[in-house]
């Protein structure tokens, strides 16, 4: 990844690549199990409907950045192994640690 881009420019290529892996099937939003999938899933990425609001998805990820337990190159949880940039999107997604 090139050097000279900024920490917003970096964070957006992070997630246009993580969605398009989790669109094209290579990954799965770690973390969440079967056992959720009547409460969340990673397919819930797909439906507007069970995704929050951008300022939601921003407050989160605002928290995970001053999370000690978020692996920065990443940007997954050492708690749940999910990419934040994704989970951080559904309505129904809770922080492991009850953060938010
Ligand atoms: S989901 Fe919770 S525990 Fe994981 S990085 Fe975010 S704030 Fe930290």
């Amino acid at each position: 990844m090139e050097t000279n881009l900024s920490e917003e420019d970096k964070d957006r290529i992070l997630q246009e690549r993580a969605d398009n892996m989790i669109l094209n099937g290579q990954i799965s939003v770690d973390g969440i199990t079967p056992a959720d999938y009547d409460r969340v899933a990673p397919w819930d990425l797909l439906d507007p409907d069970k995704r929050v609001d951008p300022v939601v998805r921003d407050e989160r990820m605002a928290v995970c950045q001053k999370c000690p337990r978020l692996f920065k190159l990443t940007h997954t949880c050492k708690e749940c192994g999910c990419f934040m940039a994704l989970k951080t999107k559904l309505k129904d997604a809770t922080c492991p640690l009850g953060k938010w």
